[in-house]
């Protein structure tokens, strides 16, 4: 258990509910009780992203390669790019991805709620938002 191992492990791809364009996910961990980490690797293909969404205790992003998106809802995309860090604060709606020609990968580390709530999802980023000057 101390070691999982990654032969262990397949690379699933992102729901369609959930995401635009193809994105893999490979888990990391999903802790156990009392741990309620959460944290899985996100790899986005061009143009792929989130849909809108929120998290009930907020998120953490660390950026591994690629360049890729953040955006707050209000606000315009801005880049990301490798060693960037992420802090978003719990239910504020956001979505990210990759750039429109890059690939781009993110760490995604979150813990669901005391009532055992996780990701709250919205609808699709349209082409429009998407595209906004970051
Ligand atoms: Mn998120």
């Amino acid at each position: 258990m101390p070691v999982i191992r990654a032969a262990d492990r397949t690379t699933k791809q992102g729901a369609a509910e959930t995401f635009s364009g193809t994105v893999f996910q490979d888990e990391v961990v999903v802790g156990t009780a009392p741990s309620r980490m959460r944290a899985s690797v996100v790899s986005f293909t061009p143009g792929a992203r989130t849909a809108w969404h929120a998290h009930p205790v907020g998120q953490t992003l660390y950026c591994l390669s690629g360049v890729g998106r953040i955006c707050f809802e209000g606000e315009k995309p801005q880049v990301l790019n490798p060693g960037d860090t992420v802090v978003i604060p719990p239910n504020v709606q956001h979505w990210h991805g990759a750039a429109p020609d890059r690939l781009f990968a993110h760490l995604a580390m979150s813990e669901n709620s005391d009532s055992g709530a996780g990701t709250s999802w919205g609808k699709h980023v349209t082409d429009v938002e998407y595209k906004q000057p970051v």
